[in-house]
C-alpha cells in the first residue's frame, strides 16, 4: 500500500493515569512515513476533577444492561466544553505544533463534523430502580463528515477531535469518543484503529492484568462483550462497529510506556481481526 494512502485513527482516553502528550513524539513518526493520522481524545478524568473543583461532581448513569455514561445536564456539558475543547485539546495541539506538526484541534460541533442523535430518554438503574431521564444533553454520532476531514488530511493537517458533537438541529451532545473514534475511521476509510487507554487491553478478568485477551476474532465477540464491564463496554462496541465497518485492524491497548502506538501496530493489547464480519 502507498503509504500516502494509509489512514489510522488513534484515539487516547482521558481516564487516571493517560498523558496524551506520550504519543506525540509516534505521531510525528507517522507523519514524517507519509501516513496520515487522526487523533481522537478524552478527557474524563481531567473532567471529573474540575467538575469537583466547581462544585458539580460527577454522576454516572448505569444503564440496565450495565453500560456507564456521564450524567450530562446543562451545567456538565459547559464543564465539558472547557475541559475537553480547552484545556486538552489545545494542550495535545500547541503540543503537537511545539513538536513540528501542523495540527488543527476541532470539536465535533465545529462544522458539523460529527452530527449525531440525542437520546430522547436514558434508563439509569438507582438502587435497584429503573429511572428514566429525558433531559440528558448526550447521544450517538450518526453521520462523520469524512470530506471535510480527508480535506483536512490533504492540506497535512493532524486533525485532533474531541466531543461533542453537535445534532442536525444544532444541538450540543456529549458523545462516547471510543465510538465516534471508530465512526470516524469507517467514513475516512481508515485502515487502522487504536483506541488505547490505561489497560493493556481487554481482559477476560478485569481484576486479572494477566488475563489478557490477545484476539478477538467472529466467534469470540460474544466473549469480548462478555468480559467488558463499564466504561470498557464502548470501547468493545466501537471495535465491533469499526471491524464491520471495513476498518481492517482494530487494537484495544495502552497508552503508557514506551512507543504504544508502535507496540498496537504490532498487535500488543487485544486485536481485532475482520474475520469478525464472516
Ligand atoms: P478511557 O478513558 O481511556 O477511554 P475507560 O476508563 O473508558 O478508558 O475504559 C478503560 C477502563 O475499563 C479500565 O481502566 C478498566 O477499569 C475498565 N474495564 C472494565 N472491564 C474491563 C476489561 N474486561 N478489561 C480491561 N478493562 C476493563
Amino acid at each position: 500500500m502507498n503509504a500516502s494512502n494509509h489512514t489510522i485513527v488513534i484515539k487516547v482516553g482521558g481516564g487516571e493515569g493517560i498523558d496524551p502528550l506520550n504519543l506525540i513524539p509516534e505521531i510525528i513518526e507517522l507523519r514524517d512515513a507519509g501516513i496520515r493520522v487522526v487523533l481522537v481524545h478524552g478527557g474524563s478524568h481531567e473532567t471529573n476533577q474540575i467538575a469537583e473543583q466547581l462544585g458539580h461532581p460527577t454522576r454516572t448513569i448505569i444503564s440496565p444492561s450495565g453500560n456507564q455514561s456521564r450524567r450530562t445536564d446543562k451545567t456538565t456539558l459547559d464543564i465539558f466544553k472547557m475541559v475537553y475543547c480547552g484545556k486538552v485539546n489545545k494542550t495535545i495541539v500547541e503540543h503537537l505544533c511545539r513538536a513540528g506538526a501542523h495540527a488543527i484541534g476541532l470539536s465535533g460541533i465545529d462544522a458539523g463534523i460529527w452530527i449525531g442523535k440525542r437520546k430522547s430518554a436514558i434508563r439509569s438503574v438507582e438502587n435497584g430502580n429503573t429511572m428514566i431521564i429525558r433531559d440528558d444533553l448526550s447521544g450517538r454520532v450518526e453521520s462523520v463528515d469524512a470530506e471535510f476531514i480527508n480535506s483536512l488530511l490533504d492540506s497535512g493537517l493532524i486533525p485532533v477531535l474531541t466531543p461533542p458533537a453537535v445534532t442536525s438541529d444544532g444541538i450540543a451532545i456529549n458523545v462516547d469518543a471510543d465510538r465516534a473514534a471508530a465512526a470516524t475511521a469507517r467514513a475516512i476509510g481508515a485502515q487502522e484503529l487504536l483506541l488505547l487507554s490505561n489497560v493493556s487491553g481487554l481482559l477476560r478478568d478485569p481484576e486479572d492484568r494477566t488475563s489478557l485477551i490477545d484476539t478477538i476474532r467472529g466467534e469470540t465477540l460474544d466473549l469480548a462483550h462478555e468480559a467488558a464491564q463499564g466504561r470498557m463496554k464502548n470501547k468493545v462496541l466501537a471495535a465491533e462497529e469499526a471491524i464491520l465497518g471495513g476498518v481492517s485492524q482494530v487494537v484495544i491497548g495502552s497508552a503508557s510506556g514506551d512507543r504504544p502506538i508502535e507496540r498496537a501496530r504490532a498487535g500488543s493489547g487485544t486485536r481485532f481481526c475482520n474475520e469478525v464480519v464472516s
